[in-house]
């Protein structure tokens, strides 16, 4: 009874607090749901090659069903050994507007549990951290994801358009099912944008206490090219003038000395304007200048010499593997250099190719694409989408700047941006720096992040698709 008192006497005083307290309790039972869905996706090793998405689907599937969504709007769908899951929630279509798409990954990157200290397919709980494989990258962002499905929908929440999650299934390793879910099954997954659980979040500094928050609204273009020099090769003790490995070195230390045009877009500017705030000395102060003007040589120089900076300031191209040769008597017949590059958001693959061709400066070499890259366009910084995010932020950590972010490539947005489908990172997770371990050994994530993941997808669908 005291308690509750002094508790009634805050709230009269403090009305934003009650709802606050309200809802955490609200919640309770949902942070347990989220905890089990975590737990049962964790256990399932559904890495490339062990054909175990499905099971991971079939499971989601009931816990859709179960949370009262009809078998009709669960659609499973197989691509090759893997699935992706699509669910939709029907709003009453009050609101005239298309759907919002959600989106995380069932797949994860292999963890061999001999080198773990732990079972990576196990959840355990540990000096305040969840321990397993996909604990963070992504089975968090599907845990929680659905666990607001099914809370909003015991709340009786209608949303005032549909909501629609699409869960796709090798997001690590070739995305056919998200290439399936923008192409093939675009019927089911129609939306006016999308909002991807695996990518923006928080960062925490060491102590603990939150600096900044990235919204992720466009990636570079990942493209492998290779270059290669071909000769008619000879014997050793009868060298030629013309030789493969000398002519594609001249070439590699031409396309090294290559400086790719500083680029600049909208994102790109509100990103350097807003981390000048947060970083102190010349590179803060370049950065505020680089916002301002592109073509200040001093500010781009200063940026690119920072491997954390070099990227958003244009296409990046780096030398990353070389071969060549046959036999150490023989004059080389062939040598290859492998070039990766991260090509800006517009910039173009065929308009980065003829760059490295100019740079390089030998007309004989043989270039050839890797892959199949997707080029996606950077997505505008709608006032809508980041009020909701802001806003979710926020009732966290009044203050946090938010930061608008290019990463560095290779995410389901991709494929979604390139249909015409803004998408926007906004995972719920606040972490260190220190205490990322996404693909590697002892991945991991704050327990304390589960009940605020959800707090922020409740305000951010409610703000989006409430009355
Ligand atoms: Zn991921």
């Amino acid at each position: 009874m005291k308690r509750w008192m002094k508790m009634a006497a805050t709230a009269a005083m403090m009305g934003s607090m009650l709802s606050s307290f309200a809802q955490a309790d609200d919640a309770a039972p949902f942070v347990a749901k989220a905890r089990q869905i975590l737990e049962t996706a964790v256990s399932m090793r559904t890495a490339e090659g062990h054909g175990l998405v499905p099971k991971l689907a079939e499971y989601l599937a009931g816990e859709f069903k179960a949370g009262g969504f009809d078998e009709k709007d669960i659609h499973i769908l197989p691509v090759g050994e893997t699935a992706a899951l699509v669910v939709r929630y029907h709003g009453d279509g009050s609101s005239g507007k298309k759907p919002i798409l959600l989106s995380a990954h069932m797949d994860v990157v292999d963890a061999l549990p001999e080198d773990w200290e732990r079972d990576p397919f196990k959840l355990i709980e540990e000096d305040g951290f969840f321990f397993g494989r996909g604990s963070e990258d992504n089975k968090f962002g599907l845990s929680v994801l659905t666990t607001t499905f099914l809370r909003l929908k015991a709340e009786g929440f209608v949303p005032d358009r549909d909501l629609i999650i699409a869960f796709s299934g090798d997001e690590e390793s070739s995305m056919a099912s998200t290439k399936a879910l923008a192409h093939q099954y675009r019927d089911l997954t129609d939306s006016e944008f999308v909002l991807i659980a695996d990518g923006g979040g928080g960062l925490l500094d060491e102590d603990g206490k939150a600096v900044s928050y990235d919204f992720q609204a466009a990636e570079k273009t990942y493209v492998t090219f290779e270059a290669t020099v071909r000769n008619p090769g000879g014997h050793s003790s009868r060298p030629r003038a013309d030789n493969a490995i000398y002519e594609l070195s001249t070439s590699l230390k031409n396309i090294e000395a290559y400086q790719f045009p500083p680029e600049l877009s909208d994102l790109t500017k509100a990103y350097f304007e807003e981390m000048s705030k947060l970083t102190p000395g010349p590179i803060g102060a370049a950065m505020k200048r680089f916002a301002e003007n592109p073509k200040d040589k001093e500010a781009l120089a200063l940026l690119r010499a920072q491997p954390e900076y070099i990227g958003t300031t244009g296409t990046t191209c780096i030398a990353t593997m070389l071969r060549g040769g046959h036999a150490e008597n023989a004059l080389p017949q062939s040598a290859t250099a492998t070039i990766n590059c991260r090509v800006f958001p517009g910039s173009g693959l065929d308009n980065t190719l003829a760059q490295l061709k100019k740079a390089a400066g030998n007309d004989a070499i043989e270039w050839t694409m890797l892959g199949d890259p997707t080029e996606s366009p950077g997505s505008p910084l709608r006032d809508d989408v980041l009020n909701a995010v802001r806003h979710a932020v926020h009732a966290r950590y009044p203050d946090v700047p938010i930061i608008p972010q290019m990463s560095s490539g290779g995410s389901d947005g991709m494929h979604f941006r390139s249909v015409g489908m803004p998408s926007y990172g906004v995972s719920g997770i606040f972490m260190k720096a220190s205490d990322g371990y996404a693909h590697g050994l002892n991945e991991r994530v704050p327990v304390a992040s589960l009940p605020a993941a959800l707090e922020h997808w409740h305000i951010i669908l409610t703000d989006l698709a409430g009355k």
